[in-house]
């Protein structure tokens, strides 16, 4: 693939040493853009300046909701190299759910040598106190303008660049979390496993709720039983029983989060038994209540770990770790971004150079 690039002409300043870089909320000077059509396949990949781009109102994205998004990082390393966390496994969960809602999948290098031009590109937007990254998002739209319930003929995939402040300015704090009862998320057969935007339509109601209520997180039950635990907002979730890691198990209606699998393979590392398997609500209030519910982690890309300090199912609210961070949370925490920031060598190929 041969990227052309059109350099801005009118660089936006960049933000100042103090700006608290809310999440997603400022664009850096490119984007990257390349289009599809039926017959032609993907053609004309490109770097410009970031900017609105023309639609048609009828284009199928507006109606049918026919969009995917992945969410990465590019981090800024003390020795000055810039380094991405593992992009292989997005660009193939791009692929994977692209298959899922019909649209042509891009070619792995393909995807990687465009998100690795525009890091390069913008590298001076990637922010250099700690705990702050420059957050990449690639995306793919349908264009086709047409009314029809059908796949689009004509697609863009894009990618834009935001520089975010660290998620926990004053340290990793345990966040509380509001088990949904009512609403869900996915169900078996559906989305839930696709990184579509869809996805989030579906959760915005229950993370109203739960804000309303004093939570900052919904914990998502199944959506045929609302029994069983399955992922938290934009993160995947993890417990600690009695010494053991437990994980629900990936059933076609969660994530397959990239910070999961790679806590998975930490933790199997460090030679914890780690059982991915079906896990009650049930199960979890009555081990809390037995004192074997050690711990309690979100995994994802925006906080990485996110320590878990209370959890609520109507009326029962239970304590986890004193309502602090479990010493596995934190290990987990540390040699994640350890290894993202190139302080700490992690397993083979886990960071790549731009
Ligand atoms: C993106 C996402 C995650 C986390 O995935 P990572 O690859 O670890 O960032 C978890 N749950 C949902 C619903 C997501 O969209």
């Amino acid at each position: 693939m041969k990227i052309r690039i059109e350099a801005t002409k009118t660089p936006k300043a960049l933000p100042a040493a103090d700006n608290p870089l809310p999440f997603g909320t400022i664009f850096t000077d490119h984007m990257f853009i390349m289009n599809y059509e039926d017959g032609k396949g993907w053609f004309d990949p490109r770097i410009v300046p970031y900017a609105p781009i023309p639609m048609e109102p009828a284009s199928m994205v507006f109606h049918y909701g026919q969009e995917l998004f992945e969410g990465m990082k590019a981090y800024k390393a003390a020795d000055g190299r810039i380094l991405l966390f593992r992009p292989e496994l997005n660009a193939k969960r791009s692929n994977d759910t692209c298959e899922r809602i019909c649209m042509p999948t891009i070619p792995s290098d393909d995807y990687v040598m465009a998100v690795k031009e525009l890091v390069r590109i913008d590298a001076a937007w990637i922010p250099k106190r700690p705990g702050t990254s420059l957050y990449i998002r690639p995306f793919i739209i349908a264009t086709e303008p047409a009314l029809g319930v059908r796949p689009s003929s004509s697609y863009l995939f894009i990618i834009i660049l935001s520089p975010v402040g660290a998620y926990y300015p004053e340290g990793l704090n345990p966040i509380k979390i509001w088990i949904e009862e009512e609403y869900v998320r996915a169900v078996r057969g559906g989305l839930g496993e696709a990184k579509a935007g869809a996805n989030y339509v579906a959760s915005l109601k229950a993370q109203i709720k739960a804000h309303e209520a004093g939570y900052s997180q919904v914990l998502w039950l199944d959506g045929v039983e609302r029994k069983y635990v399955e992922e938290v907002g934009a993160m995947n979730i993890f417990f600690k029983i009695k010494g053991k890691v437990v994980t629900p198990v990936l059933n076609g209606s969660i994530l397959p989060g990239i910070t999961r699998k790679s806590c998975m393979e930490l933790c199997e590392l460090w030679g914890y038994e780690v059982n991915e398997r079906q896990i009650s609500a049930a199960e979890l209030f009555e081990a809390a209540g037995n004192g074997d519910l050690e711990e309690v982690w979100g995994t994802g890309t925006a906080a990485v770990i996110s320590p878990v300090g209370h959890l609520r199912k109507g009326d029962e609210v239970v304590k986890i770790a004193d309502g602090g961070i479990g010493s596995l949370t934190q290990r987990l925490y540390d040699n994640l971004t350890g290894i993202q920031l190139g302080n700490i060598t992690g397993p083979d190929g886990w960071v790549t150079c731009v």
